[in-house]
């Protein structure tokens, strides 16, 4: 099934909002077996929705709007496709009683605007898709000249709608089963070309999918793609695809999808019973703020330290005068003494602490912009890393930051399996 996508929104042309819509619809829609032959990005102008609509109704008959169905008074979808359909607009009695009911539920102020009783309003003969995420519902509008169907703007509004009111709609309606689907495998600490060179002579046994390689300042995804097969072999053939991947890929791999390495990181520490902080120099809080994002935290990282200043490292913890005039504040003997000294100081059993050199100033041939040293200590044993990294000052930084999580990873995998 073919069909067009037009998004709407002057945000969207002036580059102040990226248009993830269009982007969250083309996989979605691909998945299902849909496939979106054009898109286009239009203003919050009456006109300019009209005309689009129009012609890519008349080029596929069936066109997914998003954007432009809130209350005020640039949102004008509605009108716009109930002019190119040639209907009017009509009031859904029993919706505007429910947005009534809200209204008086949020204990608001005084009787519901006026704005907001257009958000009951569609054009004439259309479905209204419930959307439990926000006011505006989609709509759902059969025609003589094809299939409209709008979404709100708001990506997460417009993603539930999606799922649940308009891909089961378009699996009953295409009757076809074809799909193109994908997984991905996350990978952390080992360049891209050093994985090709370990999966390049995978790439046959993966067949039909296909291999991408994607890299990050997180690490490199690879992602595995079926295109245009039955959903059942599609599945299987990434289900084996997956595992050859997770084999070969070894101790680089640590999750699928969106796995967050933190989450990995913190299931770990919970189940390993510990307590977990962290010190951090040239980082400055980002693998603690990693950590925190990740819900749940509370149950094993206890808290952090900046320690940015030599005399800070020193008063806080306890790394010694000694050591700093004889290594420097990016050294091994300094952050292997971070690391215990956070654990003294937290009563923590399991710690992460980091040193580097972000940059652009303060390299010196010896200790070069990107030199970054970790270690983490888990079970009284501290293991301590040096890794050069790329980048800018921002992309040091939160490559290091994932790099201190992944030595975590690691040093307590390795304590789960040894055996005690
Ligand atoms: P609207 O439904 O047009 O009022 O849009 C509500 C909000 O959703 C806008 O302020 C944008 O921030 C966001 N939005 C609208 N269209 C898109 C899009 N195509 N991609 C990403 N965000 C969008
Ligand atoms: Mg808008």
């Amino acid at each position: 099934m073919d069909l067009e996508l037009v998004t709407i929104g002057t945000e969207l042309l002036l580059g102040h909002t990226i248009d993830t819509n269009a982007a969250d619809l083309g996989r979605t829609l691909a998945a299902l077996g849909a496939r979106v032959q054009r898109r286009t990005a239009v203003a919050d102008d009456a006109t300019a929705i009209a005309d689009a609509v129009r012609a890519a109704l008349a080029r596929s008959g069936f066109v997914i709007t998003t954007g432009g169905l809130g209350p005020t008074r640039d949102d004008v979808t509605k009108r716009a496709v109930a002019d190119v359909v040639g209907v009017g607009l009509e009031t859904d009695t029993a919706y505007l009683e429910r947005l009534e009911q809200r209204w008086r539920q949020l204990g608001r102020a005084g009787p519901m605007p006026a704005a907001n009783r257009t958000q009951a309003q569609h054009p004439a003969g259309a479905t209204l898709l419930p959307n439990p995420r926000g006011t505006a519902p989609g709509i759902w509008l059969e025609s003589p000249a094809g299939t409209v169907v709008m979404l709100p703007g708001v990506p997460h509004e417009m993603r539930g709608l999606l799922v649940e009111q308009v891909a089961p709609r378009l699996a009953a309606r295409a009757g076809r089963v074809d799909v193109t689907r994908s997984r991905v495998v996350r990978t952390t600490g080992v360049a891209e070309s050093a994985l090709a060179d370990r999966l390049g002579s995978l790439e046959a046994t993966l067949r039909p999918a296909t291999l991408a390689y994607l890299p990050s300042f997180d690490g490199v995804d690879l992602r595995l793609t079926v295109w245009g097969r039955p959903a059942a072999e599609a599945d299987a053939v990434l289900g084996q695809g997956v595992d050859l991947l997770r084999a070969a890929t070894g101790e680089w791999c640590y999750g699928e999808e969106e796995t967050d390495l933190a989450a990995v990181v913190l299931e770990l520490a919970q189940a390993a019973g510990v307590r977990l902080a962290a010190a951090e120099s040239c980082t400055g809080g980002l693998v603690a703020g990693r950590l925190t994002a990740v819900p749940g935290a509370s149950a094993t990282f206890v808290g952090g330290v900046v320690a940015y200043a030599d005399a800070i490292k020193t008063a806080q913890l306890g790394v010694s005068d000694a050591i700093l005039a004889a290594h420097g504040a990016v050294s091994e003997a300094t952050v292997r003494a971070m690391a215990t000294g956070v654990g003294a100081r937290f009563g923590a059993t399991a710690t992460v602490a980091v040193s580097g050199i972000a940059g652009p100033t303060g390299g010196t041939p010896e200790k070069p912009v990107g030199q970054v040293w970790l270690a983490a200590m888990c079970a009284d044993r501290v293991h301590a890393v040096c890794v050069g990294l790329p980048g800018d000052r921002h992309e040091i930084r939160a490559r290091a930051a994932q790099a201190a999580l992944d030595l975590l990873r690691r040093v307590l995998s390795a304590s789960r399996d040894r055996p005690r």
